[in-house]
């Protein structure tokens, strides 16, 4: 049985994932090479070394977590060995090579000129943290895709130290429109749906999308909600009583707390989720729950079970009309949530998302190793991997070097110098500096800096990641999506809640697709979450989810997704699918306050992340982490002020 789906799946068919073991390239010559024989440093000078075009199991690869975990574990020391001195010396020592991090390093040479030694360390075998690029080629097409951070977006204004980043990048934010094909979708009328599949809802079926959160546009401003609400109720497998109470919601708005003021009612919504307060205040049924259930997951890595109820009246979710709340944001609200104008309209995708500012980040901080010198022109842009770890440049790249210690030489109040072993291919390091700035997971912090005070370390523990998974799937063509009228799915229930054709940018001699014949990315996003437990909680089963799940079953569950959702219009997975990338986040998002589990965040008083990201003696504590905010703008924020801890800026 499991056989014969799987052939119908492709699960045997030869694509650009099954030449990869676990995303590692099998190359004929490497192939023949015993692995000890070839060094590290050998493989990543090597012009075969391309990260960017590795398929398979990418974003937390195998070979990138092991040591932490190690250290995790209590078990690194074991078997390390004794650490073998580089001999290097820097001024500073940056531990994370994200956006964080090479923005660090990008204003500790504005501070203190470009001679300036530093030493970047990352454990991944790409430079970029989340800002990871993807590529593909299908014949004699080349596409790029997002393996992480999407685009220059962020719900508050970036603040003047971001924005003048973007802008030292040559990055021309309000461009954007001469790149983004706004009509392609809509000229060949695609439109968003929902997918609803048979385990949940009794039936596999494509429904139109009516809500305005679905599809990105404001109810009010899209004069076609009542009728797609019309179509969407004649046509979802949901109970009739959920379709009257949705409509009600919709068209006659109740207030469910009588006698309160809009303070007090905004009180009760901060403390309640909007599972609950769809279910117990505004008594709707059941099936309604199960529809908007994983519409958060984009935003927050968890479902309306672990969103405030006035974090979704921000969104606009219904059932808050009648309520007739004043407009003004109240205590305890996400910032996601809140509405702002002149952030929205800060807008702007790369086709490989913000890889593109990791990437020219790099440009300025290594010219020899990406080449060109326009934002556009970075698209195409073929990075120098063997160029990133020079001994003649004063900035390097170390890749897949993970710090597993950073100490102090001597007391931290007076030390000169500061030491940072890592590990990398089963040896261990170490190297030294004047500085160190850690930009990296700050729950990885407690085990590579023990001399942190412990309220420190507890509160860096807290920033529990958010597990997600943004997987790439290259399609040969995109004539299913034409014929069922789509060009993105949200999946209440499935593997995937979501999945959607490729923003279409063409930007810097790169072509994104635009006929339904041509290849494309379609990009599927999944929240590892555990519904009904605290939101740390979830993102620690969910993290333990990913990291144990084979590539094998994720591809059969990207297989069967595809194919029932796109089957009815003549998707054949076996067929269709030219290749797969897996981009793993077991730690993702930056975890952001929430007034559900946090009480902090509604009481007032010290964060967690404030208490984190003290500087102690020559270490300064960076990443978005750092301002518990999971948006570019907040690396580089942060990366700004602990580079001001270390030294004037
Ligand atoms: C899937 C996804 C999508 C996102 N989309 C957006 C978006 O569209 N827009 C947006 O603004 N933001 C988005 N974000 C948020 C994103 O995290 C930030 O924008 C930003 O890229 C974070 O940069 P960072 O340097 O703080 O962290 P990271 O990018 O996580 O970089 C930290 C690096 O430190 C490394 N590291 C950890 N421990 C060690 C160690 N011991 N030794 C060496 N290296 C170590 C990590 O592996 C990582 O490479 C997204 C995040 C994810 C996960």
């Amino acid at each position: 049985m499991h056989d014969s789906r799987d052939r119908e799946l492709g699960m045997h068919r030869k694509i650009t994932r099954r030449d990869f073991i676990n995303g590692v390239a099998v190359t004929a010559g490497a192939a023949m090479m015993t692995p000890h024989l070839f060094a590290a440093n050998d493989r990543e000078k090597s012009s075969a070394n391309y990260p960017p075009a590795q398929t398979g199991m990418r974003g937390s690869h195998p070979g990138s977590f092991e040591a932490a975990h190690g250290l995790r574990d209590g078990t690194f020391w074991d078997s390390a060995g004794k650490p073998e001195e580089t001999g290097e010396n820097y001024d500073l020592i940056v531990v994370g090579g994200g956006i964080s991090g090479l923005a660090a390093a990008h204003f500790y040479r504005k501070a203190n000129g470009n001679k300036a030694r530093i030493l970047i360390l990352d454990n991944h075998d790409d430079f970029g943290g989340h800002a990871k690029r993807n590529e593909f080629r299908a014949n004699s097409s080349f596409r790029l895709g997002f393996g992480g951070t999407f685009s220059i977006e962020s719900p508050a204004p970036y603040s003047a130290v971001a924005k003048n980043v973007i802008e030292e990048l040559s990055i021309d934010v309000p461009s954007y429109a001469k790149y983004f094909k706004r009509d392609l979708y809509s000229s060949l009328n695609l439109r968003p749906r929902i997918f609803f599949d048979k385990q949940t809802f009794g039936t596999d079926k494509l429904v139109v999308n009516f809500s305005p959160r679905y599809g990105g546009e404001s109810e009010d401003s899209n004069p076609e909600t009542p009728k797609l609400l019309k179509q969407f109720l004649a046509d979802a497998p949901i109970a009739e009583q959920a379709k009257r109470d949705l409509q009600s919601l919709y068209e006659d708005p109740k207030d469910y707390y009588p006698g309160l003021s809009s303070n007090e009612k905004k009180a009760k919504l901060a403390r309640i989720s909007y599972a609950k307060y769809l279910t117990e205040v505004a008594g709707v049924h059941e099936d309604i729950v199960k529809v908007y259930q994983s519409l958060p997951h984009g935003l927050f890595g968890v479902g309306i079970d672990a969103v405030p109820a006035q974090d979704a009246w921000g969104f606009d979710f219904p059932g808050f009309r009648g309520l007739k709340l004043d407009p003004a944001p109240g205590k305890g609200m996400n910032r996601d949530a809140i509405p702002n104008q002149e952030a929205e309209k800060y807008f702007f995708h790369f086709p490989d998302g913000n890889a593109s500012i990791a990437r020219l980040l790099v440009r300025q901080l290594i010219p020899q190793a990406m080449p060109g010198h326009s934002s556009s022109d970075v698209v195409l842009a073929k990075a120098n991997y063997a160029k990133l770890d020079d001994s003649n440049s004063p900035v390097r790249i170390r890749l897949n070097s993970t710090a597993v210690r950073v100490k102090h030489i001597g007391d931290a109040a007076s030390a000169n110098e500061v030491e940072v072993t890592y590990a990398r291919e089963g040896k261990v390091y170490t190297t030294r500096a004047k500085n160190a700035i850690l930009a990296c997971w700050h729950v990885v912090i407690p085990y590579i800096c023990p001399e942190l005070p412990d309220k420190q370390k507890e509160a860096l523990a807290s920033a529990q990641k958010v597990p997600l998974l943004y997987t790439n799937v290259l399609l040969k063509n995109w004539t299913s999506f034409q014929k069922l009228e789509t060009n993105s799915v949200y999946a209440p229930s499935m593997y995937h809640s979501g999945l959607n054709l490729d923003l279409p940018v063409s930007i810097g001699g790169y072509e994104c697709a635009q006929k339904p014949e041509d290849p494309i990315v379609v990009h599927m996003m999944k929240a590892a979450c555990h519904a009904g437990l605290p939101a740390r909680q979830q993102h620690t089963f969910g993290r333990m989810e990913l990291y144990t799940t084979t590539f094998e079953t994720m591809e059969r569950n990207i297989r069967d997704q595809l194919a029932r959702t796109l089957g009815p219009g003549g998707f054949d997975p076996a067929r269709d699918i030219a290749a797969i990338t897996v981009n793993r986040w077991p730690h993702g998002y930056a975890y952001e306050y929430n007034s559900l589990f946090d009480s902090f965040w509604l009481e007032g008083g010290e964060t967690p992340c404030e208490v984190a990201r003290q500087p102690h003696g020559r270490i300064a504590i960076a990443n978005s982490d750092a301002g518990a905010y999971a948006y570019t703008d907040e690396a580089i924020n942060q990366a700004y002020r602990a580079v001001g801890e270390i030294t004037k800026i």
